[in-house]
């Protein structure tokens, strides 16, 4: 009886809730075998702004190549922008100082400057899946120099359903 006056205790964590959002934003990629997103948050978790992978504003999806392989030129590689860039990019609400980034993926070299350049200390990401790589060693090896924090989204058995 007494019940109906505590609060649910059973709500999303704040991790949940952004890297959902980062996750949804990949959705909205066109990439046809890659969806990255992410989220950046203040540090008092507010949402400032949201990114996933695509072509620069006017580059049209249906014109530039999605293609993995092949002449540089006819590949993705040159035109895509990735997710977390775009994230900064969007942002127009002044500085990203001391703000959280979540990806669903680990953040390249690329973006990694982007990213200390931005002022994001701490960084949330969902895969790790090219950490052997060379783009994602130097990527942890200028983020560490740089004092950027990152840690590993702790996935929860929670079932998030988004339909209504
Ligand atoms: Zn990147």
């Amino acid at each position: 009886m007494g019940k109906k006056n505590e609060k649910r205790m059973d709500h999303i964590t704040w991790d949940e809730y952004f890297m959902g959002v980062a996750i949804l934003s990949g959705m909205r990629s066109k990439d046809p075998n890659s969806q990255v997103g992410a989220c950046i948050v203040s540090q008092d978790n507010k949402i400032l702004s949201m990114g996933y992978n695509g072509f620069p504003i006017g580059c049209s999806d249906d014109e530039f190549p999605w293609a993995r392989e092949g002449d540089p030129l006819d590949t993705k590689y040159l035109y895509v922008t990735h997710s977390e860039l775009n994230a900064i990019l969007n942002y127009r609400g002044g500085s990203l100082e001391g703000a959280k980034l979540y990806v669903s993926l680990f953040p390249c070299n690329e973006c990694a400057k982007a990213i200390i350049q931005a002022g994001i200390k701490t960084i949330i990401y969902a895969e790790d899946k090219y950490a052997q790589t060379p783009s994602v060693v130097a990527s942890k090896r200028m983020l560490d120099a740089a004092g950027v924090r990152y840690y590993k989204y702790s996935r929860t058995d929670r079932e998030i359903c988004f339909r209504v």
